[in-house]
């Protein structure tokens, strides 16, 4: 069933989505996304896009950015004060650079780490440069986020109602969380959720998150901070068996019929210390195992150990922390004919649908 906040359980969305930050007029709840932090980019370019003029300030000096005048890039450097801005021949030194549209609004541009990577946002940028590498976040609407979102935890071929789903999870999630980073609210890694470019319009990932507009989980009337997990390994874990803070959603393990016949199996090395932590911590000695070796270094908390020559060698199911919604379990449910709610019903246990527009 939906049914409408009343005004005072609002006020945690409003205030967790910074809209109550600071005298600033509280308008539609935004996201703040910490981009290309892998990189620790040194250099960034920002480019207009074909018909859209993109308005870049520094300081007190403004430039416009346009295909059209063929002066489409600016070019961002790391420098002692902050960032050093170029555009065509002027340069100009500043502690942070704005770029949006040309009336100070979102606006859609491309950012570059140049030779690494390029993508393209729809929001406001704002590039800072401090501890050796520059900082890009892109200020952006709560629903383009949780399309860019949705677009890139997509499993090919996934179902528009399991896709809903994740798009309630992932605003549920972007709502809820809090304080995950110092300088903006979430990065565009696993660390919180992975996050590209908004799909275009039209496609699964944008029809998913435009059907479920305003749509999150509460627990007691409380959002949560709705997690999700590639493959559950056959049952969902806790965040408690995990060692992790379950802040106000205790999550519930439920079965998973999908990877229970289809479970994802995985063989890795790490060295005895390591199994050892490993089995005491949990998830938080995985995911630092994953910030040094890679993400899939240890793919999941669902492991035996086995000791081979020195080394302990750990044989597991499923890939992710394991907890709330599955998403191959979800793929697959939506594939028998579960609808969204049906989906969120299952894997999180307890919990109610509701609106928050
Ligand atoms: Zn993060
Ligand atoms: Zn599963």
């Amino acid at each position: 069933m939906i049914r409408l906040y009343t005004c005072k359980q609002f006020v945690w969305l409003l205030l967790l989505s910074g809209a109550l930050a600071g005298t600033k007029p509280a308008g539609p709840p935004q996201v703040r996304i910490g981009v290309f932090g892998l990189f620790h980019p040194q250099q960034l370019l920002v480019k207009a896009l074909p018909g859209k003029a993109v308005l870049l300030q520094a300081e007190k000096q403004s430039f416009v950015l346009e295909s059209s005048s063929g002066r489409q890039t600016a070019e961002i450097k790391l420098s002692p004060g902050g960032v050093l801005v170029r555009v065509g021949d002027r340069m100009v030194s500043a502690m942070e650079v704005r770029v949006s549209g040309r009336d100070g609004a979102t606006t859609d541009f491309e950012l570059a780490v140049p030779g690494k990577i390029h993508r393209r946002y729809r929001g406001i940028l704002r590039i800072t440069g401090a501890a050796g590498s520059l900082t890009p976040v892109v200020a952006m609407d709560l629903e383009t986020g949780v399309s860019s979102a949705v677009q890139a935890e997509t499993i090919p071929d996934t179902p528009l109602e399991a896709l809903k789903a994740q798009a309630v999870a992932t605003r549920s999630y972007f709502l809820a969380a809090k304080e995950r980073h110092q300088d903006f609210d979430f990065c565009d890694t696993t660390h919180c959720q992975f996050l590209r470019e908004p799909p275009t319009a039209g496609s699964l990932a944008w029809r998913a998150t435009t059907a479920t507009r305003g749509l999150v989980l509460t627990y007691r009337d409380q959002g949560i901070a709705a997690m999700f997990t590639r493959s559950c390994g056959g049952q969902t874990r806790t965040p408690d068996e995990l060692g992790m803070p379950s802040a106000n959603y205790p999550y519930f393990p439920v079965s998973c019929d999908f990877c229970q016949k289809h479970p994802m199996r995985w063989q890795r090395s790490v060295s005895l210390p390591e199994a050892e932590r490993l089995a005491h911590a949990g998830e938080a000695v995985r995911l630092e195992i994953g910030r040094r070796q890679g993400w899939n270094a240890v793919p999941s908390n669902n492991f035996t150990v086995r000791r081979e020559k020195g080394q302990a060698v750990l044989e597991g199911t499923g890939e992710g922390h394991g907890i709330g919604l599955c998403q191959w379990g979800a793929k697959a449910m939506a594939e028998q004919g579960a609808d969204f709610r049906q989906i969120l019903n299952h894997y999180y246990p307890n919990t109610q649908i509701q609106s928050v527009r």
